[in-house]
């Protein structure tokens, strides 16, 4: 190829791409460079496990076995991160064994009140509703404001008159009742929230939802649901559906989903603050949740675990509490998992 030839070439794909972006388009998406296909890591809550019966773990695995099932299908099958993170979490909602969908924690008023987001790291559109009382699915509902409204978080009856103009049944209370968490409810009614059945006020957050997913397409997705904190008062929202606090995903950085005493992540902006020295200082996602788990969160005393993902498949999963339910799958489709430190 003479230096004519090599000029009319490189003039051509110059003008391909500007005409793909004065169209509008983008050029077309690439796997991450080192990709190690997909991925996806969820978990069930940070917190003490130590008095928690074993029937209560056992249900809880079961369950995170069917959940991690469910999204390692979608990804196998080529399906997005956002369709595997939504559909996992719903397993887990569904399952009552966690603080989400129907086995949510009660607030001090004796219904649950459920918080989710979910968000897409290709595009960074995010959907979130909070203090909703009678949506089975929150983490659904997330998704539907997130692509049938113009906005990102819908609380209350707003929320939940979106979800009747979308379709979406609203539950009855009788749908949320469960007799574990009545039980719990009404030690914590009868001593106002100081039950000395629960391990300590903090320590028993530990059954909030999370999700993160990298596709084969490279993207990442993240979500969580919850029914928020032990005695926590009517009205209050926690960080998870707070985009940057407790749920994030910018392919650009990381995929996070966090749990643990709420109020600390929305300070500290946890999930974003995680992502950003990902992106911008070309931290290792691990490193990064540890700087702020373990060191930041910590001096402050804020209690509570995240998981990650990169465009590279690198995973964190770190917490500062006793333990925190969590899991990972990738391509093999094989996984553990684990509720303390060591299993
Ligand atoms: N982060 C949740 C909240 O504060 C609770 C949890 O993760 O256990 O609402």
């Amino acid at each position: 190829m003479n230096r004519t030839h090599l000029h009319l070439l490189l003039s051509v794909v110059f003008l391909a791409v500007c005409g793909m972006v004065a169209d509008g388009k983008q050029p077309p998406r690439t796997p991450s460079s080192g990709a190690q296909g997909f991925a996806l890591v969820v978990h069930g809550g940070a917190g003490d496990y130590r008095k928690v019966p074993q029937d209560q773990i056992r249900a809880k695995r079961a369950a995170m076995t069917e959940a991690i099932k469910a999204g390692y299908n979608i990804l196998a099958k080529s399906g997005t991160s956002l369709d595997a993170v939504e559909a996992t979490i719903r397993v887990l909602e569904n399952s009552g064994a966690f603080d989400a969908g129907r086995g949510a924690y009660y607030t001090r008023d004796g219904v649950p009140e459920l918080d989710s987001a979910i968000m897409d790291g290709g595009t960074l559109k995010a959907g979130a509703v909070a203090a909703v009382q009678h949506i089975a699915n929150p983490i659904s509902l997330a998704r539907l404001v997130m692509e049938k409204t113009p906005h990102v978080l819908l609380v209350g009856e707003g929320a939940e008159e979106f979800a009747k103009s979308q379709g979406v049944p609203l539950q009855s209370p009788y749908y949320f009742f469960n007799p574990r968490e009545w039980e719990r409810y009404q030690k914590l009614k009868a001593t106002n929230g100081k039950s000395d059945a629960l391990v300590a006020p903090s320590t028993e957050m530990r059954g909030t939802v999370g999700v993160v997913a990298l596709d084969q397409a490279g993207n990442l997705a993240a979500g969580t649901s919850t029914g928020g904190t032990t005695w926590k008062m009517p009205g209050r929202v926690g960080d998870s559906p707070l985009i940057g606090a407790g749920t994030y995903a910018n392919n650009d950085g990381c995929a996070i989903s966090a749990t643990g005493v709420g109020e600390f992540f929305m300070r500290n902006v946890v999930a974003a603050d995680i992502c950003s020295r990902v992106r911008y200082l070309h931290v290792p996602i691990e490193q990064a949740a540890n700087d702020v788990v373990m060191k930041e969160l910590v001096a402050q005393k804020g209690e509570g675990g995240i998981i990650g993902l990169d465009r590279q498949g690198h995973v964190a999963m770190v917490f500062n509490t006793n333990g925190m339910m969590r899991g990972v799958v990738r391509a093999d489709g094989k996984f553990v998992i684990n509720v303390s430190q060591s299993q």
